[in-house]
């Protein structure tokens, strides 16, 4: 998969880009991913991307040349329909809201194309002018798109073919398709057998398959149960069959 990421602040991905899945997934050929300033596509000697909104009001919006001519460079015209297996990806709280299944539809793509907003927003002719999917990371404003964008790209590289290595951990995980489970991870607990006084619950060291499995499942939380634990903030106490 390609992904170009439009935006005025390019080195905001030079870490990310460099850490975990997203790394391995570059490594292994899997994902390229290509970041263009878009103060490089400006034609004055201040390098503008931004102006005043008409009609008045708080704040700048990301100019429409710099965008326009980023996407005439990357190879897309305005009003064109892009290549099949090419996703413009607008960045906007207005999005539809990002989830696990979105993800996965990106991630069947080739490419993807995003664009990171800054100040109060866009220029409305660069959303008129592209058949964008407008897409959300939440219902929460934040200051730009350069987050978003990498919470797609680790999102979408951890399910490309190959990149974590064994494909059961994504359908055990929250949200992927566990046999007999209606929401999300069970808990899990790694050595030491004690700490602190807490000690691993005895079946999961019995080694016992069958067992261990019927446990975990019902140890899962539930996706009718409410999220972010009790009100009181209290720890879900699950109960330990010896
Ligand atoms: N004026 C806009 C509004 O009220 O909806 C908010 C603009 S925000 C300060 C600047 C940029 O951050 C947006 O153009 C978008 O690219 C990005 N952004 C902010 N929150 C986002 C979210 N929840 N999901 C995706 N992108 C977001």
């Amino acid at each position: 998969m390609r992904i170009d990421i439009l935006t005025i602040f390019p080195r905001i991905f030079d870490d990310f880009l460099c850490h975990g899945m997203v790394r391995r997934a570059r490594k292994m050929n899997r994902l390229e991913v290509h970041v263009m300033d878009l103060r490089g596509t400006t034609e004055d000697r201040h390098r503008t991307v931004d102006d005043r909104p008409y009609g008045g009001g708080p704040g700048m919006l990301l100019k429409p040349e710099p965008v326009f001519r980023a996407l005439d460079l990357l190879g897309f015209e305005a009003g064109d329909k892009p290549e099949e297996g090419t996703q413009l990806v607008l960045l906007c709280p207005q999005g539809q809201r990002l989830d696990q299944e979105c993800l996965e539809g990106f991630a069947t793509r080739e490419r993807l194309v995003m664009l990171c907003g800054r100040y109060e927003g866009y220029d409305e002719r660069i959303i008129e002018a592209y058949p964008w999917r407008r897409l959300s990371i939440g219902d929460y404003v934040l200051s730009g798109g350069e987050v978003p964008a990498m919470v797609l790209i680790e999102g979408v590289s951890r399910l490309l073919p190959g990149v974590l290595g064994d494909e059961e951990s994504v359908r055990r995980e929250s949200f992927g398709e566990w046999p007999g489970r209606d929401g999300f991870d069970h808990p899990h607990w790694t050595r030491p057998v004690e700490y602190r006084g807490r000690e691993v619950p005895e079946v999961l060291r019995s080694g016992d398959h069958g067992k261990i499995e019927k446990w975990r499942r019902k140890g899962s939380r539930s996706a009718s149960e409410p999220r972010g634990g009790s009100p009181g903030g209290e720890h879900r106490e699950l109960e330990r069959p010896g």
